[in-house]
């Protein structure tokens, strides 16, 4: 991935450029992802911080506990509420954009299926990716 990408809120108040390749592509079916979204799962497209760039108004976020026990700081529009990245204290250097905000979203192919124990049944993870019951890494 060369060229820049961008996105940003439903109401267009919010946009950010990313200006490098993104690290990894995980879908989450925690209970926290499915409330966050309002839907069957979460999506992270994790990018190096240094390379996510905001371009219009700034976003207003809050903090909330993971179960790591660590803090994540969840930022989204103040206007129209979408939710545009999260901010894990648990991964220093990275932020976690919410994909679906993208322009272009054609490219987007997950490495990683993670809290499948939380998956509601009718969605399939494909099984030549990897996938974890809980957190990868726990
Ligand atoms: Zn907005
Ligand atoms: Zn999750």
């Amino acid at each position: 991935m060369s060229e820049s990408r961008e996105g940003g809120c439903q109401c267009g108040e919010v946009r950010y450029r990313l200006e490098s390749a993104p690290l990894a592509l995980v879908v989450c079916h925690c209970t926290e992802c499915q409330r966050q979204s309002g839907s069957a799962f979460g999506m992270s497209l994790i990018v190096p911080e240094q390379s996510f760039k905001l371009t219009a108004a700034k976003p207003k976020s809050f903090t909330r506990m993971a179960d790591s026990g660590k803090t994540v700081e969840c930022v989204f529009c103040e206007n129209c509420g979408t939710r545009i990245y999260h901010n894990p204290a648990a991964m220093p250097g990275s932020v976690n954009i919410k994909p679906g905000t993208l322009d272009d979203t054609s490219w987007l192919s997950p490495n990683l299926h993670a809290w499948t124990q939380h998956r509601q049944p009718w969605v399939e993870v494909p099984e030549d990716i990897p996938s974890f019951d809980m957190q990868p890494g726990s």
